[in-house]
């Protein structure tokens, strides 16, 4: 099975390349708008685009062939991305140039690029994770970015092969929280206060600073707006990086133990959970690309380990009770509340994930048996197919 990674590599951009890197960004930005102006608004196919314009960007901008051809497949891109979103593309701004194997070279630490007016070469700060990664996957392209704060990166995608996964009989099990970012069989969690404070300073500054905007003159308006860009920059690399950690360390355990990673299948939970109408704070909690990020972390991360994954049917994960299988008998009514889970038929009492993580080692168990069910046949032809996508992450 393939991944896609990209690699985040710092760049030095030496004073003497910067005009000519400022004039490369400048130009494939310029050569976006242009091919989205000229262009007809509904067209998407890249083939057509460049049939139509390809030599006029060539001629008009001066490109080279492969920065052309970028920045024509940008277009199409982003207009897709924007009309899945009902939007309508406008502009482009020149913060990157995207960078393919004919116009990026790697030997050791430095990159030789394309600009205008010829190959320029660059040092990259490589960590041992970067050159690790570099020497095991094949570098399918880059993109050169500039962020705001003025610093350069060049984000490389690189395609790895990781071996089948293992034939393992023990299987660690997995629920992904709310309350608790993720809880295992073993009794661990992952205490999610942390990330909800946080959120909720964040939330509250951004309220404070909505207010103040929606008030202020056209300069405190446009202030505030930068303000709450960065705020929710920061934010979001706090959460990243703690989900990077958790997958991280169940990743290295489930390694270490010789187990399977079993977790909820929740293919369409986020359309369910926000069919009842909830408040502005449990919305702000619940509907969480964060808990989303960290199943495709983890995910992620067992493959490119070769961990077995099995996904279980999250049906009564979280309302049976793990020592006796016993739900509660009145419908709509269930032994766990909140954190706590107290069964009223044996008896036990105990952490509310910690009792779904055990279910789902135990159905994980049941279906990992060599000759198993038909539910877990069917299971795991699911997990196949969800993984045929190769997904994508950033690493810093
Ligand atoms: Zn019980």
């Amino acid at each position: 099975m393939k991944q896609l990674l990209t690699l985040v590599c710092k760049i030095n951009v030496k004073p003497e390349q910067l005009v000519k890197v400022q004039e490369t960004f400048r130009t494939f930005s310029d050569a976006c708008s242009y091919v989205n102006q000229e262009v007809p608004e509904k067209l998407t196919n890249e083939i057509a685009m460049q049939s139509l314009i390809y030599q006029d960007v060539r001629a008009r901008f001066g490109l080279p062939s492969q920065l052309a051809i970028h920045a024509i497949r940008r277009v199409c891109s982003n207009r897709k991305t924007a009309k899945s979103k009902g939007d309508l593309l406008e502009s482009f701004a020149p913060t990157s140039v995207t960078y393919d194997i004919r116009t990026l070279s790697l030997k050791g630490n430095i990159a030789s690029l394309t600009l205008l007016g010829g190959r320029e070469k660059f040092a990259l700060g490589l960590s041992n994770y970067h050159t690790g990664k570099l020497s095991k996957g094949k570098i399918k392209g880059a993109v050169f970015v500039l962020h705001r704060d003025g610093r350069y990166t060049l984000n490389i995608q690189i395609e790895t092969n990781p071996d089948a996964p293992e034939k393992v009989n023990k299987v660690l099990g997995v629920d992904l929280g709310r309350t608790d970012i993720a809880a295992t069989s073993d009794g661990e969690s992952f205490s999610g206060k942390q990330i909800t404070e946080v959120r909720n300073k964040y939330a509250q500054v951004r309220q404070s600073i909505q207010k103040k905007a929606s008030k202020g003159t056209r300069s405190t308006r446009r202030r505030a707006r930068r303000l709450l860009q960065r705020l929710s920059g920061k934010e979001r690399r706090f959460q990243s990086h703690t989900n990077h950690v958790v997958s991280k360390h169940l990743v290295q355990l489930a390694k270490t133990t010789n187990r399977a990673i079993a977790l909820e299948d929740l293919t369409g939970i986020r359309e369910r959970n926000n069919e009842l109408p909830r408040s502005k704070t449990e919305r702000r909690l619940s509907n969480s690309w964060a808990f989303f990020q960290l199943r495709q972390f983890l995910i992620y991360k067992a493959i490119a380990a070769s961990i077995p994954l099995i996904l279980v049917n999250p049906a009564y994960t979280s309302q049976t009770c793990h020592k006796c299988n016993h739900i509660h008998p009145v419908r709509g009514q269930s032994y766990r509340n909140g954190k706590r889970f107290a069964c009223g038929h044996c008896g036990w009492k105990g952490d509310a994930d910690y009792n779904g993580a055990k279910n789902i080692e135990a159905i994980g168990l049941n279906i990992n048996q060599p000759g198993g069910s038909e539910l877990a046949c069917s299971l795991s032809d699911h997990v196949l197919g969800l993984l045929k996508t190769p997904s994508s992450y950033e690493v810093g």
